[in-house]
């Protein structure tokens, strides 16, 4: 079901739970802004999920609430975990679907990197 991405934040969506270390991923990165693991359900051979350690239900509250410091570390994060993956020179797509008509589903900003196979036109 899509999120009501305009709600107060959920401590207890499934995000916050993983950034507690309450429920396992599979990490790819991490540091002080932020939280990288592999998709659980992967739409191409690469589909990691970046997010900021912050409580941001999306990246209309991440882009309106935190401050300077905290959206050039996420922002940085991005990038350097899609470096890592081996990704620049083939190129990826980023995707962070935000409010019910991006059908968001999980109620804490994630940016999703997509990658590893010819992605076609821009997904709609
Ligand atoms: P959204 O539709 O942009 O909110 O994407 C949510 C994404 O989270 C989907 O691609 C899910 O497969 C993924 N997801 C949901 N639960 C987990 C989990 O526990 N670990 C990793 N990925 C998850």
């Amino acid at each position: 079901m899509p999120v009501d991405a305009t709600a107060a934040y959920d401590p207890d969506n499934i995000f916050a739970r993983i950034l507690r270390g309450e429920i396992p991923c599979r990490k790819v990165y991490e540091d002080e802004h932020a939280l990288a693991f592999h998709d659980i359900n992967p739409q191409a051979p690469h589909h990691i999920l970046v997010i900021p350690k912050g409580a941001y239900v999306s990246w209309d509250d991440f882009s309106a609430r935190a401050g300077d410091a905290e959206i050039a570390g996420f922002v940085r994060a991005v990038g350097h975990v899609a470096r890592e993956a081996g990704l620049v020179a083939p190129g990826y797509r980023l995707l962070a679907n935000s409010g019910p008509d991006s059908h968001q589903e999980v109620p804490h900003l994630h940016v999703h990197i997509f990658g590893g196979r010819p992605l076609g036109p821009m997904l709609a």
